[in-house]
């Protein structure tokens, strides 16, 4: 669903189980934070990342140590029933340890290769053909995935000078966001013509300022077919990481623009790496582009509600239903779309309540503190007491077996193909 209701068409990319481009869903990417050497920690996060819903996961591949583990973290995955394509990040030393590593180059589902890090002249050229030529032996897709931090100077430096030349040139931002995009367009055009078919090519070109993306992705998508991925880089921490991607990446997207997402988070010390996955979801989700887990919707509150009870039960199902969609998603197929809601009092809260599948309306300051529970629009019961949550719960729970198991009439056909058949 986007503006005007079409996607960009593009070339469709499978990667193993995946299919990325045109109609296929948008797809949500992470990356680990981990050592890649330390094999059993980085399978734990890409198996965590996968769990919250990742459907790539990107792994720094930048040492030999590192190269030489991939193998055993794709065997790690596999045996905890995970398999979520793994994607190598290769920078400066890639030709070589695809090289030195022929197992790294077998387990990996696709390589990320950034044309500003292979090398200069004619070595980097070299460099570039041998990744390209491992790919096509291996039948591995390709992420040309350009960076405004990591530009090929090269090409900037030519392009700079032929607009110094102009009679009128150009300002030198105008002439770099150039660069940018062409660089992923003469890379990708030089990996086709070393035998990598275009239908194994995915590109990016990502920057740190929201203008400037949607600029540089208008200007990719309208002169290539390769499916996209979108990401604002260095997007940064917290509130201000958040709505930065989501604003870049909400515009494109209503576009018709971009066919994987990653939302590049700093992480809070001490936080989840999983948090990028979720708001990554939660773009797709609130836009209508996709379902991945049930929403609640809660009102801010305000004066008419003084206590935190509605708080805690908003932030405890929210919780509650991303910890149990791992299991969820195999049984219950389309309970993605199930609305939940936490309403503060009698002001919002039935009207709100009646519209989710269910929804409970909390008393308010000075009302009779019992709390209606609405069920597909009808008011089905009332809690009260101080196991109010537990009860809502259960009542989540029940409706959900009721509505998306085997006999359930919400029930959507399963869209999971299962792990052993992927084996
Ligand atoms: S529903 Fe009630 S508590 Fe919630 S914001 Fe509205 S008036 Fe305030």
């Amino acid at each position: 669903m986007t503006l005007s209701g079409v996607r960009r068409k593009t070339y469709q990319v499978k990667i193993e189980q995946i299919v990325i481009g045109s109609d296929a869903p948008v797809r949500v990417q992470s990356m680990t934070n981990t050592d890649t050497a330390d094999a059993e920690l980085t399978a734990n996060q890409v198996k965590a990342l996968a769990d919250a819903g990742s459907e790539l996961v990107r792994i720094t591949v930048n040492t030999p140590q590192a190269a030489a583990k991939v193998a055993e973290i794709r065997q790690r995955l596999n045996d905890m029933g995970c398999n979520v394509p793994l994607v190598g990040d290769f920078h400066f030393n890639g030709d070589r340890l695809l090289k030195d590593y022929p197992d790294c180059a077998r387990a990996l589902a696709k390589y990320r290769i950034n044309p500003g890090n292979v090398g200069k002249g004619v070595k980097g050229d070299e460099k570039f053909a041998f990744m390209i030529h491992t790919a096509a032996e291996n039948d591995k897709a390709v992420r040309i995935g350009v960076n405004w931090g990591s530009l090929d100077q090269a090409l900037a430096k030519r392009m700079m000078d032929a607009n110094l030349a102009l009679p009128v040139p150009q300002p030198a931002e105008v002439v770099m966001k150039e660069a940018l995009v062409v660089s992923a367009l003469d890379s990708a055009q030089k990996a086709e013509s070393l035998g990598l078919p275009s239908d194994r090519i995915i590109l990016s070109c990502k920057v740190s300022n929201v203008q400037d993306l949607i600029e540089v992705y208008h200007n990719l998508a309208a002169r290539c077919q390769y499916p996209l991925h979108l990401g604002l880089t260095e997007a940064g921490m917290g509130s201000k990481g958040i709505v930065a991607s989501t604003a870049a990446l909400s515009i494109l997207l209503q576009q018709g623009i971009g066919d994987t997402i990653r939302v590049s988070l700093t992480p809070e010390p001490g936080s989840a790496r999983t948090q990028e996955v979720v708001v990554a979801q939660e773009i797709l989700q609130t836009m209508g582009i996709r379902s991945f887990t049930p929403l609640v919707t809660a009102c801010p509150g305000c004066g008419r509600t003084t206590s935190t009870v509605f708080q805690e039960l908003a932030r405890d199902i929210q919780q509650y239903l991303r910890e149990k969609m791992p299991v969820w998603r195999l049984q219950y197929p389309g309970v993605e779309n199930l609305n939940v809601a936490v309403m503060g009092c009698v002001v919002n809260g039935p009207g709100e309540s009646k519209l989710a599948d269910i929804g409970i309306s909390l008393p308010g300051t000075g009302e009779t503190p019992v709390a209606p529970v609405y069920i597909d629009g009808e008011r089905k019961t009332t809690l009260k007491g101080e196991h109010m949550a537990e009860e809502f719960l259960a009542l989540v729970e029940e409706y959900i077996h009721t509505n998306y198991g085997i006999q359930g009439k919400k029930r959507e056909p399963a869209k999971v193909i299962p792990i052993a058949a992927l084996q």
